[in-house]
């Protein structure tokens, strides 16, 4: 399969979007945003370990991409933690759709989920019939907000 070059990729979400100093009105407080991209270069690098170079090649970029993304996120976090801000992780809706989809068997009513990504199941796993449709989408507020 040909390696998409277009689309930066991120692993996933980070367990939560919003850091906020404790005890502090959010609305007296500056607020850091760092981008998706800003994120998954931390937990690469700084989180899992990986050298830049790999961690580039992981999200799709290049060295020198990947390079001024870590060194702007590390300074958007070092100013969070030393002025005591707002950090916040901004998602775009793209990227904040839903990653598993439902499936509905026709033959025997079992549903399941399958993550996106891995093309259409071949059959019902648990009668394997192959009459069964998309049931809709899940994680995400909007019905079906996932990226075409
Ligand atoms: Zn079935």
């Amino acid at each position: 399969m040909p390696r998409p070059r277009c689309c930066r990729r991120i692993a996933g979400e980070p367990a939560c979007r919003v850091f906020k100093p404790a005890g502090i009105p959010a609305s007296t407080l500056e607020e850091v945003v760092l981008s998706l991209e800003e994120y998954e270069t931390l937990r690469l690098a700084d989180h899992e370990g990986l050298y830049q170079e790999a961690a580039a090649e992981r999200m799709g970029v290049s060295r020198q991409t990947f390079g001024r993304a870590i060194a702007s996120a590390r300074g958007k976090v070092a100013r969070a933690l030393v002025l005591g801000c707002v950090l916040r992780i901004e998602v775009p809706e793209a990227e904040a759709g839903p990653t598993m989809r439902d499936f509905l068997c026709s033959a025997c009513g079992h549903a399941w989920q399958e993550p996106f990504g891995t093309g259409r199941p071949k059959a019902c796993p648990a009668c394997g019939a192959d009459e069964f449709h998309r049931a809709g989408c899940t994680g995400n507020a909007s019905p079906c907000g996932h990226a075409k």
